[in-house]
């Protein structure tokens, strides 16, 4: 793709002058960043894919859980016990350079291929540069992946040049492909921008690739205090969880580092940072944020959080009671009979609810339909089946046995309460 804007053209043109990787770099990933393979034979002769040496090896079990090391060039290997002759695989690697005061982090896929006993055959390639700006500002230059007829998102065409791609989040799963590229083992001899340097981040990795962390930390100075206050809790969980936002607890934070007061556990500091601002304490008071006892507290506001939703919960029911009370109360008290079956409106919302929990189908809901009137069919105090009726036009809409099913009594009841619909258009015009 052409760039876009002045920042993607600085970025192609500073690329043009980025080094080639050194031959030293390319070792180190052949030696380091491979997983080279053990293989065994039946009768327990391992032969190191690296270096073409064989030896006889311990029993199977034992090899095949521990791993081994070569005696030969001490490579640690993944012992495969197979008649198979001829072993490759891809691996990646990154290497953190700087380039032009832009951060670099290129990813190189490196290539072995051994026939048992000789030496391997490797290649490389560089599939991927991910720039950053001193601002957190990125874009990325990459080569082709195939696409079509793949589940695997590094499909490289190596033939492809290393240009400008877009970043699109714009498919099924809303992922840019470029973060989901593996990391694999990283150069240990790395560059970093001076603003970078500035943050104190080191090779420290907190688990994250180095892109989103250098990322971050260049786009959002908060984050830089963290790590330079030794909040690294916090920052991990910003780091890990990007549906916590910063913005919510950063008045909190600032109280903890002006206090001297470490937060150990995150999640539970923020959930209670929330429980405070629930109940409208004040977020910028050391009293409340940064607590002695964290956990006590913690434990005691999500208590007193669950007694007030509870509480809300109840209110909820009562307005809804009172709702349905309102609509329907001019047909309460009505109730028929043929003799066997007998007829009620059922008056409350908890009625209507118990009526569906006991008959397993959907009629607890039904109490905010406008339009409905529901009653239950007893014989003898035993629920046989529900009733829906449409009150404009006094008609019944449907009625249900347990689990949505008919019962032998379906037609006679269908026919009671059909038979004494005037009993209802009576309550209507009153
Ligand atoms: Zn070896």
């Amino acid at each position: 793709m052409k760039p876009k804007n002045k920042f993607q053209q600085q970025i192609v043109e500073a690329s043009k002058a980025l080094p080639e990787l050194t031959k030293e770099q390319i070792q180190w990933g052949y030696d380091n960043a491979i997983q080279y393979v053990g293989r065994r034979t039946d009768k327990g002769i391992v032969t190191c894919t690296k270096c073409g040496h064989s030896w006889q090896g311990m029993e199977k079990l034992a090899t095949t859980l521990l791993g081994c090391d070569c005696p030969n060039c001490k490579t640690k290997l993944i012992v495969k016990t197979s008649r198979k002759r001829v072993f490759d695989d891809s691996y990646y690697m990154t290497v953190i350079d700087a380039h032009r005061g832009y951060q670099v982090l290129r990813t190189i896929m490196l290539s072995y291929k051994t026939i048992v006993g000789k030496l391997p055959q490797y290649s490389y390639s560089e599939v991927m540069q991910r720039w950053i700006a001193p601002d957190g500002k990125h874009c990325t230059l990459a080569r082709l992946r195939q696409t079509m007829g793949t589940m695997y998102c590094d499909s490289w065409i190596f033939y492809t040049p290393l240009e400008l791609r877009s970043e699109s989040t714009n498919n099924k799963y809303c992922l840019n492909v470029y973060d989901i590229i593996g990391t694999g083992e990283i150069y240990p001899k790395q560059k970093r921008i001076p603003e970078l340097k500035r943050t104190g981040i080191k090779k420290r990795l907190f688990k994250q690739k180095p892109f989103d962390i250098y990322r971050i930390l260049l786009a959002d100075s908060r984050m830089e205090t963290l790590l330079k206050t030794k909040q690294t809790k916090l920052f991990e969980l910003f780091l890990n969880d990007k549906s916590r936002k910063i913005d919510n607890y950063w008045a909190s934070i600032r109280i903890c580092i002006r206090n001297g007061y470490t937060i150990k556990d995150a999640i539970s500091w923020c959930d209670y940072i929330d429980l405070l601002r629930f109940f409208g304490k004040d977020l910028h008071n050391a009293k409340y944020v940064c607590s002695t006892d964290l956990k006590a507290e913690h434990d005691r506001y999500v208590i007193k959080k669950a007694k007030a939703d509870a509480l809300l919960e109840i209110e909820k029911q009562l307005a809804k009671e009172d709702e349905y009370r309102q609509a329907k109360a001019k047909f309460f008290g009505l109730m028929f009979s043929d003799g066997l079956i007998n007829v009620r409106v059922l008056e409350s919302v908890a009625e209507i609810i118990t009526e569906g929990k006991m008959m397993h189908h959907c009629v607890g809901s039904y109490h905010s339909k406008p339009d409905s009137l529901i009653l239950s069919a007893c014989i003898d105090g035993k629920r046989i089946e529900t009733i829906e009726i449409s009150i404009s036009q006094l008609k019944v809409i449907q009625s249900r046995g347990v689990c949505n099913k008919n019962t032998k009594y379906h037609k006679q009841i269908i026919a009671l309460v059909e038979n004494n619909i005037p009993l209802i258009e009576e309550r209507l015009a009153a």
